[in-house]
């Protein structure tokens, strides 16, 4: 039988002391720097990696949080831990585009733990347990509610927000729930980004000309090759494009033409599934999009 001398077994927990001292030191670091982050002055967009799915959270230049989407589970209260103060536990507005799974069920925890003073939606439902959830956390909330229809805008704080979609026809007629998506492109200064939600081709085409020239893209669909076609990328044509994408998705997102089209058009490409949580920070003259590490 081997003896382990008691030299041997303090020398490993020692080893064992430094590594978990580091790991510390590195976890201080991380939490710093994000806080750093979030007080950098400006416009601050996360795209938020919570899998197949969407949750983008704003940041005005004085301080307005919106969240846009909440993802398909409760890892967006660990996204938003990451990004707001531990003692913040209020979100200036909630904007929903529709009420897919995919988009929604975070929300649901959302509500629960944060007030939230005002949501944007579209009004649409269906009979989904996760929408009949989803409503009953709206009915509880005392939020301010907006039904949001295209030709709107709103000012965030000087972040000038157009709401490009749905129109009332649309809401009406449209069978398909992605293609009653909000679509809103914010403009900060010279920066202007626009986020698209689940609208696909055909919307993309009625809105195109309206939305005119942009600087970043939130890839409709998750890369879904029923968006982002090349005539809607030539005519918005985009410095880059950002996909919320969940990693060995069973749709087979981001579809191959798609990434094809946006190289087609010089987009630079930043995807959820490999680049992780990603950051969007504009002073109103330039910006810049990167991964960003989130310490949750
Ligand atoms: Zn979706």
């Amino acid at each position: 039988m081997r003896r382990v001398t008691p030299h041997k077994q303090s020398h490993k927990l020692f080893v064992l002391l430094r590594l978990f001292i580091a790991c510390v030191v590195l976890f201080l670091l991380a939490y710093t720097a994000q806080f750093a982050r979030i007080q950098t002055p400006g416009l601050k967009v996360w795209f938020f990696d919570i899998g197949q799915g969407d949750a983008i959270f704003i940041e005005t230049p004085n301080g307005q949080q919106i969240l846009i989407d909440g993802g398909p589970g409760d890892s967006i209260l660990q996204k938003l831990s990451s990004v707001m103060w531990p003692w913040d536990h209020s979100i200036d507005a909630i904007v929903i585009t529709h009420p897919d799974a995919d988009h929604i069920t975070g929300l649901v925890s959302v509500f629960e733990r944060y007030q939230v003073k005002t949501i944007y939606e579209t009004g649409v439902r269906g009979g989904t347990p996760m929408i009949q959830a989803l409503e009953q956390a709206i009915a509880e909330e005392q939020s301010q509610n907006k039904i949001v229809r295209e030709g709107q805008t709103f000012n965030w704080d000087g972040v000038q927000v157009f709401v490009h979609w749905p129109s009332e026809e649309a809401i009406q007629t449209q069978k398909d729930r992605n293609n009653t998506s909000v679509v809103l492109k914010l403009v900060y200064g010279s920066t202007s980004i626009l986020l698209t939600g689940d609208a696909e081709e055909t919307i993309e085409e009625e809105i195109g000309f309206s939305v005119g020239d942009i600087d970043v893209l939130k890839v409709g669909h998750h890369g879904s090759k029923t968006s982002t076609s090349v005539q809607f990328l030539k005519v918005v044509n985009p410095e880059v494009a950002v996909i919320p994408v969940g990693a060995d998705n069973s749709y087979g997102h981001p579809h191959p033409i798609v990434l094809e089209h946006l190289k087609q058009v010089g987009a630079s490409i930043l995807r959820t599934d490999l680049d992780g949580d990603i950051l969007l920070v504009s002073d109103s003259m330039s910006y810049k999009v990167s991964p960003v590490f989130l310490p949750f």
